[in-house]
């Protein structure tokens, strides 16, 4: 069997945490298989889906690298082959026209209620013979005996009675077909194996099993995967923080650092937390899913970010940091190379944009010192420190980390100072702040230029004072 797993969004949207996670599992199951894995814009509701959210979905699986072997397909392009199965029921008996009004079905789902009955269509329209007419819906003839089994990979098997399940509306008066008609139809033709989805989805199920069954369909398999809480253990949501894939992006975090966090969100192998692309493509596995719901937690997501940037290619880091950089209006070609910034900066910065944010100094002069850091370390007489610095910078033929450094080592013994008296001071004026890498590195990835005359302006600053 050819294992084919699709994503399938409704464009109402970004694409958020949930959905790439689905994206994800979906995306896993057809790579560890040699299956296909395909992209479908479930955009028959016109009045919520926008082209904005599309793009944004599209973006959002190409930032995490979900790429698609088939599609984006768009179920508005295919309203003639529902229309056809819709009309292919109708023919085999398996769907009917109903005219119950919508006072009529209120009235029906009261009087239910008070009866303490599940509210459900009661069949009035099944055996009537109704012609197709203006206002009319069509309905799917559920079987009225036996039941529906699903093996579900996720949450094992689940039994639903075929009296439990009314006759579900396919397509509306005005001929549009309904959502959970477009979804069945569109994994039977696209030859979907596995169905990926979320459990919001899981009372639809035996539904499209139903219809599939009627359409005389091979049956996918289904995966429900649990939802995703925030902290307080309600469904995650945008009260909780950012929920857009893209959001994370800006605020810095690397996708695979966000793909790993996703992938261990609702799956876990032994105690493994850190997993490549590879290991997860040869380690995931349906049946290890959790049966329950997960809760989101941004501290771990930003622990593995921060081992992300540690270990990965300095140059893979480099690449989303220049993004960063750009986004903060800093032109990364003007100052030292990026890799070497991720090098220097990656023990101390979490993410992305604090990287960009306190690497800002290599490429850009600043405003102003830090005021703290300038009040602490710019005392009377620290000019002298750094004019003496200065001669013997200014002297050094090759602008080498190691001499530097010696230079600083030599100058706080010459003047009898704690090294940091002469380091720290050195530092405010070529960064603007009390932080920044080793000295030597500092000085180093600066370059002559920018080091010297910083250090003069700060002379200046301090006779100023
Ligand atoms: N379009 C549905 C959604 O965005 C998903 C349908 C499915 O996966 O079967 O929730």
């Amino acid at each position: 069997m050819t294992i084919k797993t699709r994503f399938a969004p409704s464009p109402t949207g970004y694409l958020h945490v949930g959905g790439a996670r689905t994206a994800l599992f979906s995306w896993l199951y057809a790579r560890k298989h040699g299956g296909k894995f395909i992209l479908r814009i479930e955009d028959t509701d016109l009045e919520r889906s926008t082209q904005e959210s599309v793009n944004a979905i599209l973006e959002g699986m190409a930032w995490l690298g979900l790429e698609y072997d088939e599609g984006p397909f768009y179920q508005t392009h295919r309203f003639d082959r529902y229309k056809e199965v819709i009309q292919q029921l109708l023919e085999q008996g398996d769907a009917y026209y109903c005219y119950c009004s919508k006072e009529e079905l209120d009235a029906l789902r009261e009087q239910q209620k008070e009866n303490k009955e599940k509210p459900r269509y009661n069949g009035k329209c099944r055996n009537a013979s109704h012609e197709k007419g203006s206002d009319a819906v069509i309905r799917f003839k559920n079987p009225a005996e036996g039941e529906v089994v699903i093996n579900d990979l996720v949450k094992g098997q689940i039994t639903v009675a075929n009296n439990e399940l009314d006759d579900l509306i396919i397509a509306r008066s005005d001929g549009t077909p309904t959502y959970n008609l477009t979804v069945l139809v569109d994994d039977m033709d696209m030859g979907v194996s596995h169905v990926i989805r979320g459990d919001d989805h899981i009372n639809n199920t035996p539904r499209q099993i139903n219809i599939l069954k009627a359409l005389g369909a091979e049956l996918p398999q289904y995966a429900h995967m649990p939802m995703i809480l925030g902290d307080d253990g309600a469904r995650l949501s945008k009260r909780h923080g950012a929920v857009s894939v893209m959001q994370y992006r800006n605020e810095g975090y690397l996708p695979e650092a966000l793909l790993n966090y996703l992938v261990r969100l609702g799956w876990s192998s032994g105690d493994k937390e850190i997993f490549s692309l590879d290991e997860m493509i040869k380690l995931f596995d349906l049946e290890a899913c959790n049966v329950s719901a997960s809760t989101f937690n941004t501290e771990k997501l930003l622990w593995l970010n921060h081992q992300y940037m540690m270990n990965s290619d300095p140059a893979h880091v480099a690449h989303h940091l220049s993004w960063h950089m750009g986004d903060q209006g800093i032109d990364p070609s003007q100052g030292p190379d990026l890799a070497e910034v991720v090098k220097a900066q990656r023990e101390r910065c979490k993410t992305l944009v604090e990287m960009a944010v306190s690497s800002r100094y290599f490429y850009q002069e600043f405003d102003a010192y830090d005021e703290k850091a300038a009040k602490k370390n710019f005392k009377q007489g620290t000019d002298k420190v750094l004019q003496q610095l200065m001669d013997k910078f200014s002297q050094l033929t090759e602008w080498d980390g190691k001499k530097l450094h010696q230079i600083v080592l030599d100058t706080a013994e010459e003047l009898e100072l704690k090294l940091g008296k002469v380091a720290q001071p050195l530092r405010v004026a070529v960064s603007g702040a009390g932080v920044s890498p080793a000295i030597d590195i500092t000085l180093s990835l600066l370059g002559r230029e920018k080091t010297l005359s910083r250090m003069a302006k700060a002379i200046q600053f301090i006779l100023e004072k």
